[in-house]
């Protein structure tokens, strides 16, 4: 088993409520010609050097950074994958029975903008392959936030717009803003409050709403079948991404969980390169919503996997395990 990190150059650089980046490393697990990868997110501070020195000691600790917990557990599921012919979407399938409906339509996704200008071409550009449009908001400027949410609806009057405001709002903020921003028919506004507010925090916005709101989405706040339990009553949807739930087997039991709780489910990804959304793409046909382009923004993406036709479909590649291959 080898262990490497790789540092993604970002096209441009990435601004959302918790920072702007212009690099991002990933982790890479290898067992010969089996290659998976694990993002690092500033977000959960798991420091790349500090990881890889954990795991090339000569006995692995029990209790894994997150993500070399989730590059060995997709490690396991390619091997298998490839010695059984079957696709991770194969295993998922195994668990979570059939899917009710095709892989919902690709989305892409837009940071806080800079130049509103600039910012409606590119809407309108992007628009016209992808139906789906996600929003970065918490800018901690309201004014900014609302302005995004308008020029990207002039701009693209037919696409979905998913909001997501990584919890850049206050308890004061929050109401006001979704009651504001449902004038432009977002899709659905993900994690407004910060996750630090707890199920309480959420309990507290749910009874602030006005009524009839935008479908509201945890995502920070939702790391495990138990937090999704805990919010169910207070969210429509969570959105799981293969990082949080730390691996495969978990993004799939955090599936059903949010099923057997009429949940819908966004399914997402980090920035991290082609063999990275690929494998998490697997999961696509049981999420009513995916925002898998964390490649994109990639400069040295060197994994060729999910793509996406004319109309923003997602195409499978259609090999066993994950999938992707070296570009
Ligand atoms: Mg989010």
């Amino acid at each position: 088993m080898h262990f490497e990190i790789k540092t993604l150059r970002l096209i441009e650089p990435f601004r959302i409520a918790h920072g702007t980046s212009a690099t991002r490393q990933v982790l890479r697990a290898s067992n010969a010609e089996f290659v998976t990868e694990a993002p690092f997110v500033p977000y959960y501070g798991e420091d790349p050097v500090q990881t890889l020195a954990l795991l090339t000691q000569a006995l692995l600790p029990e209790q894994l950074p997150r993500s070399a917990g989730l590059a060995l557990n997709l490690l396991r599921h390619e091997i298998i994958g490839h010695q059984t012919g079957r696709s991770l979407g194969a295993f998922a399938e195994s668990k979570l029975g059939p899917p009710v409906h095709p892989a919902p339509p690709g989305c892409r996704s837009f940071s806080i903008p800079t130049d509103l200008d600039a910012f409606a071409d590119k809407v309108r550009d992007i628009s016209q392959q992808f139906p789906v449009l996600k929003l970065k908001l918490g800018s901690g400027d309201l004014g900014l936030d609302i302005a995004t949410v308008s020029v990207a609806r002039h701009a693209a009057p037919d696409a979905k717009l998913l909001l997501d405001v990584n919890g850049g709002w206050d308890m004061a903020e929050a109401p006001l803003m979704i009651e504001k921003l449902a004038e432009y028919d977002p899709a659905l506004i993900e994690q407004p409050i910060h996750h630090r507010l707890g199920v309480e925090g959420w309990e507290e916005l749910r009874a602030l709403l006005p009524g009839n709101p935008p479908p509201i989405f945890a995502d920070e706040s939702i790391h495990t079948v138990e937090d999704i339990i805990a919010l169910a009553d207070f969210v429509d949807g969570v959105n799981i991404k293969l990082l949080k739930c730390g691996s495969l087997d978990a993004a799939v039991a955090m599936i059903a969980t949010a099923k057997e709780q009429s949940l819908q489910i966004l399914l997402g990804c980090m920035i991290e390169t082609s063999l990275g959304t690929t494998a998490a793409a697997h999961l696509a046909p049981w999420a009513d919503w995916i925002d898998l382009d964390g490649h994109f923004y990639v400069a040295n993406d060197d994994y060729i996997g999910i793509d996406y036709d004319t109309q923003g479909n997602l195409i499978m590649p259609g090999r066993p395990g994950i999938g992707a291959i070296p570009r």
